[in-house]
């Protein structure tokens, strides 16, 4: 099957079994879950009911079909925080198009490392969909993921003569060969004509565009695989909080549960599980200083809030298909790369536009504005400070954002598409991002802003701080944390994952062999997608 997943490499894919999906699996999985009590604790306790949880559970579902998994979610749907379609921009991050990913190095040449490393992550989590799709553990793919050409923007001659050296030093990689170059408008405004109506023609400008990217809903996805778990009996406790933990001496963890099912007074009861995973999105801070792991001594979060344009109008939506990012401005932090998008959202098409980064002390879109106050603790004080003092441009920057007016705001959009009109456009709030703050050895604190996995020394918690690249990086990071969580089990697993995922295995890009079946793949792709 070829589809904006990418080729299935169904010759790979065909020979493994399936375990989740015998009948025998299922019931006993059926019965490993009902018999869970306080003294026989659940396998596998996820918090939080966003992507990360749902994959990791999946992973872990097809690893060890026999174990009990329970998904614990404050609110009353998964995907409702950050993972929810419209709480980010969708992007399969691939580093087609995303210029932070491209340093400059101070000779002049561009550094490629992390575009390679971000694109392999995410061939490793459309593997793993693909699998999921073939093997009819996931419903058709259009549900979730949709082809959508990634191109970068850039105005003005030095980010012209940037852009064109990133193109010569990508395309050479047989990730990036279909990256394609152009500074001529009329080409431009053949891959994106809302990017050209009504520019100056004086205007220095230029685009890269690969055609192998893609829009993914993240919230589609995360309900498909939550659904799959349940399908295999695992248990999904919506509008359940978890308050606090423990470990106890046989190494179990003991979690408080506050069901906030009932109208009357909340009910509390506990849960005992042999594993734990916070996959509480922005919540996963204070869950893990509350677990008193020394692992997470030190860490800190600084929220940073968003917002969208969007519009709905039917004229716009069929002029532009594409996602199109610019480069940040200075200053800014690089979350909040303008872009232009393309998003299909439940079958509907619309464009994106953002995001705006503001501040918010809550740590999660629906969370508390205490939030930011009530992490703050001794372990943290001093890498806290730390970061404040070393990263006033942000502060600056975060202070003239949210005081920007929605008008001045606007402004931006038509630094990408010159002819935008307010009256086609809405605001719409984004997720909450909580930025990792760490310690460091010299510098005391810095701000991270990729994603960090935290691991108890003896495997028995894991929880994931951060935010980027995110959702797209999710299945590697899941398996990541299994082989730190789970050392003894892991060699066995990854034999079982990399026939599913063929990237896990061992894998050597200069190969000529390598490269035929790689460009094979692309082929394929380009006749189909
Ligand atoms: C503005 C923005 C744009 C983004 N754009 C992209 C993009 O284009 N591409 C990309 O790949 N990634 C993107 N991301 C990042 C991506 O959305 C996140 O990395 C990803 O969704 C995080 O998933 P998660 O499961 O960790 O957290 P979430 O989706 O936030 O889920 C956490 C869940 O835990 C629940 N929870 C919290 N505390 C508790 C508790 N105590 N008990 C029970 N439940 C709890 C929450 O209610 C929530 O449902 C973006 C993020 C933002 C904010």
């Amino acid at each position: 099957m070829i589809t904006a997943l990418g080729a299935s490499r169904e010759g790979r894919d065909i020979h493994h079994s399936t375990p989740a999906l015998s009948a025998q699996s299922l019931s006993i999985e059926a019965v490993a879950d009902s018999t869970a009590t306080p003294s026989t604790p659940v396998d596998v306790v996820l918090v939080g009911g966003g992507i990360m949880s749902a994959t990791l559970g999946s992973i872990i579902r097809l690893v060890e079909p026999t174990w009990s998994i329970r998904i614990y979610e404050r609110l009353d749907a998964v995907a409702q925080e950050s993972s929810n379609a419209w709480n980010n921009a969708g992007t399969g991050h691939a580093a087609l198009c995303e210029l932070n990913y491209t340093p400059e190095k101070a000779d002049g040449s561009i550094d490629i490392t992390k575009a390679v490393a971000i694109n392999e992550q995410f061939q490793t989590s459309r593997e793993f969909w693909q699998h999921l799709v073939s093997a009819d553990l996931l419903p058709e793919p259009e549900g979730f993921i949709a082809s959508t050409p990634h191109m970068t923007f850039v105005r003005g001659a030095a980010n012209v003569d940037y852009l064109r050296r990133r193109h010569a030093a990508l395309v050479v990689h047989p990730l990036f060969s279909d990256l394609e170059f152009a500074d001529d408008p009329a080409v431009i405004g053949e891959w994106a004509p809302l990017l050209v109506a009504e520019r100056s023609a004086d205007e220095p400008i230029a685009a890269t565009r690969s055609t192998s990217g893609t829009d993914v809903n993240f919230g589609a996805l995360t309900r498909k695989l939550t659904d799959y778990l349940e399908s295999t009996g695992a248990e999904l406790h919506l509008q359940h909080e978890i308050t606090s933990l423990r470990q106890r001496k046989d190494g179990t963890w003991r979690l408080k549960v506050a069901d906030r099912t009932w109208n009357a007074a909340e009910r509390r009861s506990t849960v005992d599980a042999k594993f734990v995973f916070i996959g509480a999105g922005g919540g996963a801070l204070p869950l893990l200083q509350k677990a008193g792991i020394p692992e997470a001594k030190g860490y800190g979060g600084f929220p940073i809030s968003g917002l969208f344009l969007r519009t709905t109008n039917p004229e716009l939506v069929a002029q532009h298909q594409a996602k199109v990012y610019g480069k940040a401005d200075v200053g800014s932090p690089p979350m909040s790369v303008p872009h232009l998008d393309t998003r299909v959202v439940d079958g509907e098409t619309s464009l994106l536009f953002g995001p705006y980064a503001g501040f918010s002390t809550k740590f999660l879109k629906k969370g508390s504005l205490l939030d930011l106050f009530l992490s703050i603790r001794p372990s943290n004080i001093v890498t806290m400070l730390a970061v404040a003092k070393d990263n006033m441009d942000l502060t600056k920057y975060l202070i003239s954002e949210v005081t920007k007016s929605r008008w001045n705001k606007f402004k931006t959009l038509r630094d990408f598409m010159p002819t935008a009109d307010p009256k086609d456009w809405e605001f719409i709030t984004a997720g909450q991002r909580v930025q990792v703050m760490k310690s460091h050895p010299e510098k005391h604190g810095v701000l991270e802003f990729g994603t960090e996995l935290i691991t108890a020394a003896d495997g028995t918690i894991a929880g994931l701080l951060g935010a980027s690249p995110g959702a797209s990086t999710a299945v590697p990071a899941m398996v990541d944390l299994l082989e730190r969580c789970f050392p003894q089990q892991f060699p066995a697993w990854h034999r079982e994952l990399a026939t599913m995922m063929p990237s896990l295995a061992p894998q050597e890009w200069s190969s000529e062999e390598a490269f035929a079946e790689l460009e094979a793949d692309d082929a394929d792709f380009q006749k189909t997608a």
